[in-house]
């Protein structure tokens, strides 16, 4: 599964780092580091983490697939 977390959205929250702390990683205040692919074992983490963001900027799946970056 690919996500992507749109960066001009995303304020440093970390609400996706407290859920997902295998993928998301924050690097100072507001530089979102992130594996883009995300493995079997970590869907359920990544689709909370998704859905706890305050901006929604991590978009998952199809929603990852229609942007372009
Ligand atoms: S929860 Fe959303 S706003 Fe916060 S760091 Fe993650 S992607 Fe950015």
């Amino acid at each position: 599964m690919r996500i992507v977390v749109d960066l001009n959205r995303c304020q440093g929250y970390a609400q996706c780092v407290f859920l997902a702390p295998n993928l998301f990683e924050l690097h100072g205040e507001e530089a979102l580091l992130y594996n883009p692919e995300v493995p079997e074992d970590q869907l359920e983490h990544v689709q909370r983490a998704a859905a706890a963001c305050p901006v929604q900027a991590v978009l998952v799946g199809e929603e990852a697939s229609t942007v372009v970056q």
